[in-house]
């Protein structure tokens, strides 16, 4: 195999790559409805057509009134319409007067405030009030909350339900967003059995699908799993050839080491291109990235913890980017409850649980059980620490960053 390209490269540099290719490689833009378009990253700034509130309305049941005419009026104010929300009626409230009024109803003309109901007395066609309102009282002003053509919604960010509504209120029916990535996930080795089947004694249950398979659709993507492959580089061959033509990732797990059945580094060399092989991480220093038909490749080590590592870092690295979603966009950090002897170099991803603390902060407890095959410290956790390159003594209380999952 030629060993021209990129090898084991540092953490930065391989997110450098993997972000410089889903740029490149970004996928064009296409427009939902509102109703599917939750977790989807918006392609285009968004200005607003309108403004919100469009017109003034009561923020509260009551009535419409003159705020001058209150004091003014000792035996109260004439009734001379009610105003409800929906429709508005072409009310004015004059001198003296007063219009019965909900919740989000227009405001009539000539009205500077709105008597909490609670606050009148109603007599007849008079009303008295039994509160003095100032001018501007219980009134929500047209444009208070958004005007026309405020920037309300930026191109990358992922569209939540508080981010639809915003667009749903000012009419929007569409938005642009950024077609999601087909993703094909593939579990590699002779000694994966479903679970539900019988185990001989050698072969292990396939956790990595699963665990892929739930990753990827936390990001609001649609996989497809297909089938565990054998360690035979044909068969192999066959199936990521299909997969590279007709997806935009492909996400495989195992056989990316340099074991005898090892063999997707020299697959990827000879039928696609290898854009990096094995990052400067712990666990998944294996990883293997580089592209094949139309396809982007990602080689996740086959050990559990190390898929979890190396997706929610370089994998989500990459879809963010072929989503046009910025670098920053899972970034958390927390303060180790204890302390952490690193004592290599690499930068290493330990399992920790987070917690809000009392005084507001969160805080991590690194999980010590640290092999890249422990499933149940995996399990007992929520997020990955994330230990900076080069050995050092971490102090109870430091900062680090944590990326939760
Ligand atoms: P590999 O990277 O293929 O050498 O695999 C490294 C370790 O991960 C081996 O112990 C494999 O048995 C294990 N492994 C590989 N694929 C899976 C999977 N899909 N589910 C659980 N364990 C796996
Ligand atoms: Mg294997």
């Amino acid at each position: 195999m030629t060993e021209a390209h990129p090898f084991r490269i540092g953490f930065a540099e391989a997110l450098r790559i993997v972000r410089e290719t889903g740029h490149e490689r970004r996928l064009p833009a296409e427009r939902v409805p509102l109703a599917r378009a939750r977790g989807r990253v918006l392609a285009r700034d968004l200005a607003a057509p309108i403004a919100l509130p469009s017109f003034d309305n009561a923020a509260m049941d009551g009535f419409a009134l003159r705020a001058a005419d209150v004091a003014a009026a000792g035996d109260g104010l004439r009734l001379v319409g009610e105003q409800f929300a929906g429709r508005a009626h072409d009310l004015r409230v004059g001198v003296g007067e007063t219009v019965r009024i909900t919740t989000g109803a227009a405001l009539p003309a000539g009205a500077d405030a709105v008597l909490m109901k609670e606050n009148a007395r109603v007599e007849g066609e008079r009303v008295v009030a039994l509160s003095t309102p100032a001018a501007g009282t219980h009134l929500r002003r047209a444009g208070e909350d958004v005007a026309v053509g405020d920037l309300v919604l930026r191109a990358g960010e992922p569209l939540n339900p508080a981010r639809l509504a915003l667009a749903a209120a000012m009419g929007i029916a569409e938005l642009e967003v950024a077609a999601r990535p087909t993703v094909a996930v593939f579990t590699t080795g002779d000694e994966l059995r479903r679970p539900g089947e019988p185990l001989a004694r050698g072969e292990i249950y396939d956790s990595n699908r699963v665990l892929l398979m739930g990753l990827l659709a936390e990001l609001g993507l649609e996989p497809m799993a297909l089938p565990a492959l054998p360690d035979d580089p044909a068969r192999m061959r066959a199936a990521l050839a299909d997969a590279a033509g007709a997806f935009d990732l492909v996400i495989t797990c195992g056989g990316v080491s340099a074991g005898e059945k090892d063999h997707l580094p020299a697959l990827l060399d000879t039928h696609g291109r290898i854009r990096f092989w094995k990052v400067r991480m712990k666990p998944g220093m294996p990883v293997l990235f580089g592209d094949w038909d139309r396809a982007c490749i990602l080689g996740l080590p086959g050990n559990p913890v190390s898929v979890l590592a190396t997706f929610l870092t370089l994998g989500r690295g990459l879809l963010d980017a072929l989503q046009g979603r910025p670098e920053a966009a899972h970034r958390l950090r927390a303060r180790l409850v204890a302390s952490w002897e690193k004592r290599h170099e690499r930068l290493e991803f330990l399992r920790g649980r987070l917690q809000s603390a009392e005084d507001g902060s969160l805080v991590v407890h690194a999980n010590p059980a640290d092999g890249s095959h422990r499933m149940r410290a995996a399990a007992d956790s929520d997020a990955l620490i994330v230990m900076e390159e080069g050995a050092r003594r971490y102090e109870a209380g430091s900062v680090v960053e944590v990326l939760r999952y």
